[in-house]
């Protein structure tokens, strides 16, 4: 049966050449980078190329580049180390009710400790209002973090414009760019960003390993203690061969970006056009502009996502139901939501996110099971107008 995989929102599979990277720091050159011989000089070499890499793709210096577990640990340690570095409850975060939980749960652990966080409403099409942010702002904002592209329904957020209110009212400003890395440029300093997640197995690199731009000067505590690695700021001996692993996933990132974003958004364009064509009652959300390369989401009016999910994955086809995290706990998308549509749409929306492996074979294939499938699903749903 033909394989057809439609979940890199949710992972990636790690490249050849990234993996050929690897390898050798598993078994050969296996030192420590904080020691101080031969075999600790290799590895710190290796860390520190990975590092400059990293770097190059957001734009930033290789110092101002803190490697992680990923992009949970990088979200939590931008919102605690900064709000946490406030007098016990005094800080205010603003963010938007469309993160990630890695973001939205850290918030929750704030109010938790008394600190106060606003949560910003975003339009029908999944866009955070600026002047909305301009509103929320009060003398104890701290921290201002909004995405800057939404895993569910790929809204690309108007992150310069965001950015420089939080820039001119001397409010630190984070994004997570987990899913906009390898899919959007980004330079942070054009952008005036001053803190930045990301996560290797986004971009076709390991799972396990992730970043935290912190540009220089930026207030923030610790997060992980130990050691002095990563600058004294994450403790922790290296994780050498996800950091290579990760340093050769930026680069191919990098290097390959203009290409991935036409083949990408070509593919993409072509199966939302089929959907509308070939479907009745489906809708595309989010906005066919400001949209991540590779994100499909749609709602299959009158049928339950979830046994839509399951249909597909018996022939072979992976989707999603939204966030990887949710589904499995049937809790409906808090994105989906946020943007306001009817409960019963939101259980009836699916997620395909397409990356570099994707063929135009792969979406036909798609759209023609989803036809047969939907066609027989609805054929049972007590909700089918006739
Ligand atoms: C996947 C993802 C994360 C979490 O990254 P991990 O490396 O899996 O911890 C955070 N934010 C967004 C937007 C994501 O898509």
């Amino acid at each position: 049966m033909r394989q057809v995989y439609l979940d890199y929102a949710a992972t990636t599979p790690v490249k050849e050449e990234v993996l050929a990277e690897m390898l050798p720091f598993f078994s050969l050159q296996y030192g420590n980078p904080s020691s101080l011989h031969k075999f600790g000089y290799t590895a710190r070499e290796a860390v520190d190329l990975a590092r400059e890499r990293v770097a190059a793709l957001i734009g930033a210096k290789a110092s101002e580049i803190y490697f992680t577990s990923g992009g949970t640990e990088s979200d939590n340690w931008a919102v605690e180390g900064v709000a946490g570095a406030q007098p016990a409850g005094r800080a205010h975060v603003i963010t938007s009710k469309i993160e990630h939980h890695a973001l939205l749960h850290s918030c929750a652990a704030l109010e938790e400790k008394g600190h106060s966080v606003s949560y910003l409403e975003v339009d029908p099409t999944g866009f955070v209002q600026p002047h909305a942010l301009k509103q929320a702002i009060n003398e104890r904002t701290c921290l201002v973090s909004i995405m800057f592209a939404n895993n569910e329904v790929g809204s690309i957020q108007p992150i310069a414009e965001l950015a420089k209110i939080a820039n001119s009212a001397g409010i630190i400003f984070h994004t997570d760019a987990v899913q906009a890395a390898g899919n959007l440029p980004i330079n942070v300093q054009q952008l005036g960003i001053d803190m930045l997640s990301l996560s290797a197995h986004k971009i076709y690199g390991p799972k396990g390993i992730g970043a935290l731009y912190i540009k220089e000067g930026t207030a923030i505590s610790n997060f992980i203690h130990g050691g002095s690695q990563e600058h004294k700021r994450r403790a922790g001996t290296e994780n050498v061969p996800g950091i290579v692993g990760f340093g050769k996933a930026a680069e191919l990132a990098a290097r390959n970006l203009n290409d991935h974003i036409k083949k990408t958004t070509t593919l993409r364009d072509y199966f939302i056009d089929r959907l509308l064509a070939d479907i009745p009652d489906v809708q595309i959300n989010g906005s066919r502009e400001q949209r991540l390369p590779g994100n499909v989401n749609a709602t299959f009016n009158y049928i339950e996502g979830e046994a839509l999910l399951l249909d597909l994955d018996i022939n072979g086809i992976a989707a999603s139901t939204g966030s990887a995290c949710s589904s499995g706990s049937f809790a409906p998308s808090h994105v989906l939501t946020a943007m306001g549509l009817p409960i019963e749409q939101v259980y009836s929306s699916l997620r395909f996110s397409l990356g570099d492996f994707t063929t135009k074979e792969d979406i036909d294939h798609t759209v023609s099971v989803l036809n047969a499938t939907v066609k027989r699903l609805r054929a049972f749903s007590p909700f089918t107008q006739e």
